[in-house]
């Protein structure tokens, strides 16, 4: 079976540096918010470009926490996307804000300044974009319309570690970022964990202070905070991930590129680049009305696929009282022609033009 991601490659590559690191941890027996977390949040920032990196449990926190520091909450409206994980919107819930859905680009997949402008009211208090599949958002258009209206901005980066707009890392834009190092993601741990980014002292002390249960001081504390925190066994893992992934997103973009050249000219969307963003892949995405079809002949040669989203968060039955009524064409669209082809840092060539081959043979049959 050729699966959508090949964890195991990866990590014979690195077995031993991560060894080596996990039987230090496991010598110095010094678990939490110890020195690889210390080292791994200097190193993160340093590469994001941003003037804290703060380690946090999974990337569905990393966003709760960087909502809660820059004061979201009951009353406010947040808007994102509705082609996104649950994560995305469950956040804003979690601080009591309402998450607002604004409809997507047809080909870059995110939400636009435009998709945005209608959506906007007097509650609205930031904006979420989330660069989905490691495809960057218009961060230029969005940062514009935050600047006029007064908004924050708060990037959902769970896919997008080392995509960079204009040469400068996503995560660094806005006042506030979420990154996920689930294991599938690019920037991936063997567990939880996630990261928060943001350049504001004040904000960054807020993160540290909400992960580590609302204490600045031990035994000090002045609100109710979380358990929320990176361990040094992941922080190891990340530190040695770290170290490789512009080489890991290198190959994904080859892989990438040499998908869309063998499937070229079938009667399928293949994803977009735009000038300014480089795209990450976490997911190589197309676009086909017969989906169904070619998915059917992939898992009857042994090769992974998988629709990313099937049913986007405005028709989920959670928010069916937030969104009673509420059309989102384009996104519709999308959910109904999209699925992702297996990739990652270890697919070869010969495993690419196999699955190019099979689509080819379909579609043109
Ligand atoms: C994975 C993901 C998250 C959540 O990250 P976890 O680490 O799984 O909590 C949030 N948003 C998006 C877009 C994601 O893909």
């Amino acid at each position: 079976m050729i699966p959508m991601v090949n964890l195991k490659a990866q990590y014979a590559e690195i077995k031993a540096e991560i060894e080596a690191g996990f039987a230090e941890t496991l010598d110095n027996c010094f678990f939490i918010l110890g020195p690889n977390v210390q080292a791994f949040e200097k190193e993160a920032a340093a590469y994001l470009g941003v003037n804290h990196a703060i380690a946090c449990a999974s990337g569905t926190d990393a966003l709760h926490l960087a909502l809660l520091a820059e004061g979201i909450g009951p009353g406010d409206e947040v808007i994102t996307s509705a082609f996104t994980f649950i994560a995305t919107a469950e956040a804003i819930k979690y601080v009591g804000a309402t998450p607002v859905f604004a409809d997507i680009d047809a080909k870059s997949f995110n939400i636009t300044p435009e998709s945005v402008a209608k959506v906007l009211t007097s509650k609205t208090k930031a904006i979420m974009p989330v660069h989905l599949f490691g495809q960057p958002a218009d961060i230029p258009g969005l940062s514009a319309i935050c600047a006029q209206h007064g908004l924050k901005l708060i990037e959902d980066c769970a896919q997008s570690f080392g995509a960079t707009i204009n040469g400068k890392q996503t995560g660094s834009f806005g006042d506030a970022a979420g990154f996920s190092f689930f294991p599938s993601k690019n920037l991936g741990c063997y567990g939880d964990g996630g990261l928060v980014t943001t350049s504001s002292d004040e904000s960054a002390a807020k993160i540290k202070q909400y992960r580590n249960h609302g204490s600045k001081e031990r035994y000090y504390h002045d609100v109710i905070g979380y358990n929320s925190r990176l361990d040094e066994l992941q922080a190891v893992v990340l530190r040695a991930k770290l170290k490789r992934i512009d080489q890991y997103n290198a190959a994904r973009r080859h892989a990438a590129h040499l998908y869309s050249e063998l499937l070229a000219g079938l009667p399928l969307t293949t994803p977009y680049e735009d000038d300014a963003g480089v795209h990450v892949y976490h997911q190589y995405t197309l676009l086909s009305d017969r989906r169904e079809e070619i998915m059917a002949a992939l898992q009857a040669q042994q090769i992974a696929s998988a629709v990313y989203y099937p049913v986007p968060l405005h028709q989920q039955k959670v928010f069916q009282d937030d969104c009673a009524n509420l059309s989102l064409p384009v996104t519709e669209a999308v959910a109904a022609q999209c699925f992702s082809l297996p990739i990652c840092s270890s697919i070869s060539d010969e495993t690419v033009t196999r699955i190019a081959t099979v689509i080819r043979n379909v579609l043109s049959a």
